[in-house]
């Protein structure tokens, strides 16, 4: 059966990339939505909305802005195909639309799709887990290019999020992010987060896990954004066969 891979944010930087990687995948690139006035790949149908786009796709990845994910997930919801969601910045009412359309659809949510940076999740979980909190500080520090509008960026969440699992605590309660002018000392068992902005740096993450005697850093850095955009294409492909729920890009390398 060929499936077809229909493109939310096809006029994007990465949906002109999904829909080259749709098509080097031998899937067949059903369409796109984006924005009014946006400016498709050439030859690529524009369809008017998320409902339409599903009408004609047997699964949609969407990598567009976080404002479109409440929508998205009802859309999708009521089609009953599935979604392979990259879009960051999702607030924890998106969050929670995306968990119930996965009572109904099958859903590939993932920070960053990329095969590496999945690899280092599982290490940063497994690290922490080795590493206790009194005595190892855990910070992460990520780049990102000029235009990126939310920070910290969806992996360094995930980062943090995978720290916090390997030590059995909950991230919001020991998050801090972006400290500025006297914040005291650092409290033992916080996971510290730095964002820096410029130039076109496609992204890098680095973890650091630091005690009074000994530093642990691993860094992972993406050169194109093309690593994401074969991840999700492969996610894409994985996720048509799935009953609903909510996977990650963990599962789809089946690293879980
Ligand atoms: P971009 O701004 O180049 O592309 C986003 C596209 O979505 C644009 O063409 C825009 O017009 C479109 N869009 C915005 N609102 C829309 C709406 N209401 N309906 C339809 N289309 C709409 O950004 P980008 O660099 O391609 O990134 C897009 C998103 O993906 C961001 O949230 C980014 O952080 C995320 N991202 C995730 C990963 C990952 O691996 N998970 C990797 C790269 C980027």
């Amino acid at each position: 059966m060929t499936i077809r891979i229909g493109v939310a944010g096809i006029a994007g930087r990465m949906g002109r990339l999904l829909a080259e990687e749709a098509i080097a995948a031998r899937a067949v690139l059903a369409g796109g939505i984006d924005r009014p006035g946006a400016e498709p790949p050439a030859g690529v149908p524009l369809l008017p909305d998320m409902a339409a786009l599903a009408g004609v796709s047997d699964v949609v990845v969407d990598f567009t802005h976080a404002s479109t994910v409440a929508g998205h997930a009802a859309a999708l919801a009521a089609s009953g195909k599935a979604w392979v969601l990259g879009t960051t910045g999702l607030s924890a009412a998106d969050e929670a639309a995306v968990a119930a359309a996965a009572a109904r659809i099958a859903v590939v949510q993932a920070p960053n799709f990329s095969p590496g940076v999945n690899l280092v999740l599982a290490l940063a979980e497994r690290m922490a887990a080795a590493l206790p909190g009194e005595t190892y500080d855990a910070e992460i520090v990520e780049m990102h290019h000029r235009q990126k509008v939310d920070a910290p960026s969806g992996t360094a969440i995930g980062l943090g999020r995978a720290v916090a699992r390997g030590r059995g605590v909950d991230l919001d309660t020991v998050k801090a992010s972006g400290r500025d002018g006297h914040t005291g000392a650092r409290k033992p068992g916080e996971i510290g987060f730095a964002a820096l902005r410029g130039g076109q740096v496609v992204g890098e993450h680095t973890l650091l896990f630091a005690s009074a005697t000994e530093h642990i850093a691993i860094t992972h850095r993406a050169f194109d954004r093309r690593a994401f955009a074969t991840g999700a294409i492969r996610a894409a492909l994985w996720a048509v066969a799935r009953p609903p729920g909510l996977y990650s890009m963990m599962d789809v390398l089946g690293m879980t």
